[in-house]
């Protein structure tokens, strides 16, 4: 059996505090779980360039691997080719390529930019220093028309160059099931990680979701209203996202990445409780 490659994603922290304490104590923490990696998501428009860019070096310094988010949105092309160059300097070998959340507003031209065109111009600049990683919808992208549509934008994405995928969270195993039948009938042979998303907090999880376009399951959603406190809570997250995540191995997956927000404790749970 090969190994099931875990990552950790974490967003950039406000201060230099807060940057210190995500390093020293929860990248600590989880490096115990011996991940492949820690990935650092880049803001909307840049907004947390110079807080990824931090971020992502001070997770080198402390002898972890490091992977930038990286969005194309309104980035000046120059600025985001100085940040190619600076990440390959830094030892960044693995970059996440997205299109990025968009600001609201931008009517015709909100196609313009694409994860597409960023994978090509990071090959065009950096030919194969980095390996690509791109996002990936088993429950479909908001912005697409169809489902078939979503996965022909995916094949284009990995005819540009990417190497592998992570996934939007989902609850429902068989979204990821159906995706990969999908994805090999396309002939798209790269590995694609499930995105795992760890219940914690029922309100920002129906906020997040109904921006992401993640289906919360009607079962779900009253598991998670029967919860009398916050440990019930997390009790039950760790329950339901642990067997979610046993299943995807079972179903084939290469790995998992858990979007952390920037916390240790349900992620170790969970991660102690899967079979490897
Ligand atoms: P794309 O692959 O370019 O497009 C996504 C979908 O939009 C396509 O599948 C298609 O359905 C539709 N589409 C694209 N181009 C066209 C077109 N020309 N015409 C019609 N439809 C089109 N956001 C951030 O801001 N920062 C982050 O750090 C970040 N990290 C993420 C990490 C992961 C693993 C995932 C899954 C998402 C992340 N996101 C992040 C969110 C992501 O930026 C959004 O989902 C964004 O809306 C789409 O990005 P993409 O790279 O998938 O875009």
């Amino acid at each position: 059996m090969t190994a099931l490659q875990i990552s950790f994603e974490f967003f950039p922290p406000r201060d230099n505090t807060g940057r210190d304490k995500l390093v020293s104590n929860v990248a600590a923490r989880l490096s115990e779980l011996q991940p492949e990696f820690f990935s650092v998501t880049y803001g909307a428009g840049g907004s947390t360039r110079d807080g990824t860019r931090q971020t992502v070096k001070a997770l080198l310094q402390a002898g972890q691997q490091a992977v930038p988010h990286l969005s194309i949105g309104n980035d000046d092309h120059q600025a985001l080719l100085d940040l190619l160059d600076d990440y390959r300097q830094a030892g960044v070998r693995h970059i996440v390529a997205l299109r990025g959340d968009q600001p609201s507003g931008m009517g015709s031209n909100r196609f313009a930019h694409n994860a597409e065109a960023l994978v090509k111009i990071v090959r065009e600049h950096c030919g194969d220093h980095f390996h690509l990683v791109v996002a990936a919808y088993p429950e479909v992208h908001p912005d697409a028309k169809s489902a078939q549509q979503d996965l022909e934008f995916f094949q284009r994405k990995v005819d540009a160059g990417a190497n592998s995928a992570i996934t939007q969270y989902f609850y429902c195993p068989e979204a990821y099931a159906l995706f990969l039948e999908r994805c090999a009938k396309a002939k798209i042979n790269i590995p694609i990680y499930p995105g795992i998303m760890p219940i914690t907090n029922a309100e920002s999880l129906f906020r997040f979701s109904e921006k992401a376009g993640a289906d919360i399951p009607r079962w779900l959603q009253y598991g998670m209203a029967d919860q009398h406190n916050a440990q019930d809570l997390a009790d039950f997250g760790v329950e339901v996202v642990s067997n979610l995540c046993n299943r995807l191995i079972e179903l084939g997956a290469p790995g998992l990445h858990f979007y952390t927000l920037n916390r240790w404790g349900a992620t170790s749970r969970i991660c102690e409780n899967l079979i490897r």
